[in-house]
């Protein structure tokens, strides 16, 4: 009987692990790959920004599992892991509900031979009072639309009665920068869809941050050059700034000052699948990610992985690996070798990650950002139209993952052709 291997979360990770092992095994019944995601779609997280201001859309750049999986030898589930019985090798799901709450499915048990979690992490609100039910996560699609109405719907009242829409942003890592970025140039755009009466004035973008800099994991060269381009659109940054409380009018802070927002976005912070903390069987840490060793191996449970950014793995220089669409690329592809090797009865690879540096999208024409490895220092500094096409190579690369390279090129080629001739920006 072919092995059966349950990958729960088709992300970055995930979805790119179950292409491979699909393509090379599954098509020919090799290997069961069995696919759980609670989305019956996939959306690149790094485009999450551009959904939510509507230079994306959805229904165009989305990737859905049971569609894709047939075509690339796995099996999609629609499914919401809510327990895991190592001892047995079974997984538990939620039962599925329709939009009136009605039952469609109910709770089931998966059984496994391999597990893999890849169920991505979520942004971290430190249990500040009020960041729960006034601020937008940016974490998933639904997020994402959310957040789309509610500028659409300021949008429009702004145009009909010229107040101000203000947006407040928690966080100045690369998601609340480069969103802060489109959100000007989208003010640009909607003047020719008939928003006449609205122009950069009625757009207020604060971006607080409690480092002294932006993008504070990155090199000084990059945040000091991002952060003089945000301050040219006119972005306002609060640094060094800490958010003590939400409320409903706005940001109020440490010093007590309140930062108005009607739209308020919380995109600081990275932990593990709030769901983790139910998962009492797995070594589970304080920022609710599963540990696991140099081979991605969840300790003392045989046969079960987890990569991506719910997984805490320490490198051997003691660092752990960052939460970072490259990080978790790799270590599907190290997962790949990996469970071949295994079933070969070889020694499986510890993961080593290459960091090949970061960039920042600052709009579709540009980006910031450092490239490791080629200059005598190790990094150098790229910006403009060579930053942003080097940018849109990640998600090249990505979607090669996902269909290999000369259906990844087509598609792209496709996908571009779809939106010529559709609106700049998704306007409903
Ligand atoms: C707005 C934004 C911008 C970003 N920009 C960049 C960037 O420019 N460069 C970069 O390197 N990184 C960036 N990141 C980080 C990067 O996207 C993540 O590090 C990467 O996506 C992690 O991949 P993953 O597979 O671990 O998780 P994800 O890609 O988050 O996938 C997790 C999957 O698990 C599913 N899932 C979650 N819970 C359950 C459950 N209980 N049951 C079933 N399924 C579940 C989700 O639906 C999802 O499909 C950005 C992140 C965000 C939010």
């Amino acid at each position: 009987m072919a092995v059966k291997v349950v990958i729960v979360g088709g992300g970055a990770a995930g979805l790119a692990l179950a292409s491979k092992l699909g393509r090379k095994f599954g098509l020919k019944g090799d290997m069961d790959i069995y696919l759980i995601d609670k989305s019956p779609m996939h959306i690149w997280k790094p485009k999450l920004h551009e959904v939510a201001v509507g230079i994306i859309d959805q229904s165009l750049e989305g990737v859905l599992y049971r569609d894709h999986g047939l075509k690339n030898g796995y099996r999609y589930v629609s499914g919401e892991l809510t327990g895991c019985q190592p001892e047995k090798k079974i997984i538990e799901l939620a039962a599925v509900l329709d939009s009136e709450g009605d039952e469609v499915v109910p709770k089931r048990e998966i059984c496994y031979d391999y597990l893999v979690l890849a169920l991505g992490g979520v942004s971290n609100s430190f249990n500040t009072p009020g960041a729960e039910p006034h601020c937008i996560f940016l974490d998933n699609l639904p997020s994402a639309e959310r957040f789309h109405n509610k500028l659409l719907d300021g949008l429009l009242h702004a145009n009909e009665t010229q107040d101000k829409l203000s947006i407040g942003i928690v966080g100045a890592g690369a998601t609340g920068v480069e969103l802060a970025a489109e959100l000007h140039h989208v003010i640009e755009s909607v003047k020719s869809y008939g928003y006449l009466n609205i122009s950069a004035q009625n757009l207020e973008v604060h971006l607080i941050e409690a480092a002294p800099k932006i993008l504070s994991q990155l090199p000084d060269r990059v945040s000091l050059r991002a952060q003089a381009l945000l301050i040219k659109l006119g972005i306002k940054l609060h640094l060094g700034v800490q958010v003590k409380e939400v409320t409903k009018a706005g940001f109020v802070t440490a010093s007590g000052e309140l930062i108005a927002a009607n739209i308020k976005v919380w995109a600081a912070g990275v932990k593990g699948p709030n769901i983790f903390s139910q998962l009492t069987a797995l070594p589970i840490t304080g920022r609710n990610q599963v540990q696991v060793d140099a081979c991605m191996r969840v300790q003392g449970h045989e046969g079960v992985y987890a990569l991506g950014d719910c997984a805490e793995l320490f490198l051997a220089n003691g660092k752990p690996v960052p939460p970072r669409a490259q990080a978790a690329a790799q270590m599907a592809d190290c997962l790949f070798v990996n469970l071949q090797r295994r079933l070969k009865g070889q020694d499986e690879q510890a993961f080593v990650y290459k960091d090949y540096g970061s960039l920042v999208s600052l709009s579709r024409f540009s980006a910031v950002g450092s490239l490791m490895g080629s200059l005598r220092s190790g990094t150098f500094f790229v910006e403009g139209h060579l930053a942003r096409i080097m940018y849109v190579s990640l998600y090249q690369r990505h979607l090669a993952s996902l269909y290999g390279w000369g259906a990844a090129i087509v598609y792209r080629f496709a996908q571009k052709l779809l939106r010529w001739h559709r609106p700049k920006l998704k306007l409903h």
